[in-house]
């Protein structure tokens, strides 16, 4: 299982406490599922442009 998104976190807020964040998120997230592979992006709350994949930027549901 591959588990990949972006968290929108204070921009003020220095590198080392962001990883910090990742990282606690991280292992919660691998008590629930052991086998996970977790891909955590921080983005600066209010100052991050759109990015990633188009199915991840849009505020509309793709239906599969
Ligand atoms: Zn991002």
């Amino acid at each position: 299982m591959h588990i990949q998104f972006h968290v929108d976190l204070d921009p003020e807020i220095s590198l080392k406490k962001a990883h910090s964040i990742v990282v606690a998120v991280e292992k919660k997230l691998l008590e629930a599922y052991p086998a996970a592979d977790i891909l955590i992006h921080p983005d600066p709350k209010g100052a991050a442009e759109a990015h990633g994949l188009a199915y991840f930027s849009s505020e509309k549901k793709k239906q599969d």
